[in-house]
This record gives C-alpha cells, structure tokens and sequence, in this order.
C-alpha cells in the first residue's frame, strides 16, 4: 500500500482544524517547546518510508522510552520479570500514588511511572552500564548514531520530580527497589530525556511490527511470543488511563510520551509515529490522537 498519500492529506486537513490542549508545564524545560509542531513518519515492512511536516525535528521521547527499558528487561528476565510488575491496566493516571500502596508496591503495569522505574532498577541490575545499553539498542534500531540524552531535560525534571520521588520511596520501602532511590531516579529521567525525531521513532518501534527483528532485520531484540506480549501491553496500558479509548479510537497497539509524541504499531505491517505537543487532559497528544484515528479509519489498517 502506498500510504504517502493518505499520510499528507490527513496531515493537510488537521492543520487547518483548531488545534487544543496544552503543553506538558510540569516539566519546566518541555514547555518551552513550540506547541503548534507537527510531524509524522512511517515505515512500513519493505522499509520504505513516508513522512510530512516537522518529521525530522527531535523531541523528547519520554514515556515512550518504557517500552524499550521493558523489552530490555524483558528479554533477559522473561516471565520473572512479572514478579516485579505486573500486566495489568490501572485506570489512573499515570503518576498515581495510591493504587501503589494498595498493591503492596507491586506497580499495575510497566508503563505506569512506578513500573517504570521498578524497570529501571531492573536493568541497573542486569547490566553496568544501562544508559550504554539503551542508547546503543536505540542507534542501533534506528540505523542512526544521532539519539542522544537531553540533560537541560533530565535536570529539568529531577528539579521538579516530587511526585516520582515519593513513588520511588515508597517502593523502597516496600523492598520493590533494591538500589539508592536517588541512583535509579537519575537513571530514569535520563531515559526520558532523550531525543529523537518522528523518523528514528518509528524505525526503532519496527522491532514490534517485525515480531522482535529490527526494521532492517538485521538484528533480533525479543522473541515471537515476547514481542506479541509487549504489544498487548501498549495495547491496554500504552495511554494511561485513556489506553480504551485509544483502543476503541485507533485500534492499534501504541504507547503515548508527554513530549506530545505517539508511536503505534500494525505488526506484520508498519510502526507510525506522530508528534504534536499540544495534550489533552490524560496527557495524550491531541492532533496525535486525531491523526491515528482518521489514519486508521482510512486505510482500514487496525489490529481489530
Ligand atoms: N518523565 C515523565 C514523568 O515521569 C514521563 C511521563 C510521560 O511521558 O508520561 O513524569
């Protein structure tokens, strides 16, 4: 299917619709971002690639990154990973603290911000130097070496990461963090600092349409069965506690970052990335959610 074509008339047609929602502001150094960029990329399985607008510009990756810590993670520990975190969709937003306590410092899932600093610490066990690790797995995925970490944005949230502190804290307390809470916290705000552009995003979430192998298949990063699971995962628990709606809306596996950037996967087929900084009230991209959805309706390329 030749998708240049549907790509630039959506693209077209929400540029000319109002544009809502705000820039993420509780991370300082991220609303300084221009709100009205707007950029898209896909790569489909011959690798070829279709873009338009602000496609090669970077922005921060945030949670985004949650799915590569925990393909990481998950491709060393397997099953007993799931001791840790669970699998399960948690209805709340993102940085909520009390279901944690309720769940005994178990987080619901690995892309809630307390799961995703348990995988963190994970990976802080399994390898010495895990900022190596994931930035080499990224460049690597991407085909690219330009994937760097942003420390104006690490240190922009450490700043204010108040409410990730006490997440992180209370899991320690609960023995579900075996490093230095501080240690693990700088390890986690550097993963979400790092850029990259509509491009590199969906050339490195090939991994999941190509069942584990790398958008130039030369590289293998899960298996079958581990790349379906973390599929299902972005599929429930990819847009906090908006995942159904996304489900219901784009019928894709896909996961959400508060830089305003949404990668979403049709395995066998294609990954699709689009940025656009404006959020709606859950924290999702608004133009993102808009694109998707008529990109989806109009290629009839969903999962369901
Ligand atoms: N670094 C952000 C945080 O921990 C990630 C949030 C997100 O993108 O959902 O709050």
């Amino acid at each position: 299917m030749d998708y240049g074509e549907t790509i630039e008339r959506i693209y077209q047609q929400l540029l000319l619709e109002k544009n809502y929602g705000q820039v993420a502001g509780y991370i300082p150094e991220l609303a300084t971002v221009d709100s009205e960029k707007f950029g898209v990329c896909l790569i489909d399985r011959r690798n070829h690639c279709y873009s338009a607008g602000d496609w090669q510009e970077q922005f921060s990756i945030q949670s985004i990154i949650k799915v590569v810590t925990l393909s990481l993670a998950y491709q060393k520990l397997d099953a007993q990973l799931w001791q840790r975190v669970g699998v399960e969709p948690s209805g709340t937003p993102f940085n909520n603290l009390s279901r944690l306590e309720h769940d005994y410092g178990i987080p619901r899932n690995p892309f809630s911000n307390a799961g995703a600093i348990v995988v963190c610490d994970v990976l802080m066990e399994l390898f010495s130097d895990p900022r190596e690790v994931v930035i080499t797995m990224l460049r690597t995925l991407a085909a690219d070496e330009d994937i760097h970490f942003t420390r104006a944005i690490a240190e922009s949230e450490k700043s204010e990461g108040y409410r990730n502190m006490a997440l992180a804290y209370f899991m320690k307390s609960m023995g579900n963090i075996k490093h230095e809470v501080e240690d693990v916290l700088d390890f986690y705000f550097d993963v979400c600092s790092i850029a990259v552009n509509c491009e590199q995003l969906a050339r490195i979430f090939m991994y999941l349409a190509k069942h584990g192998r790398s958008a130039d298949d030369r590289h293998s990063y899960l298996s079958r069965g581990q790349a379906k699971r973390i599929n299902a995962i972005m599929l429930t628990c990819g847009f906090y506690d908006e995942a159904g709606d996304f489900a219901f809306r784009v019928g894709l596996p896909g996961k959400s970052g508060v830089g305003g950037g949404i990668v979403a996967v049709m395995p066998g087929e294609f990954s699709l990335s689009v940025w656009s900084p404006r959020l709606n009230e859950k924290g999702n991209s608004y133009r993102g959610l808009r694109f998707l959805e008529h990109f989806t309706d109009a290629t009839e390329q969903t999962i369901f």
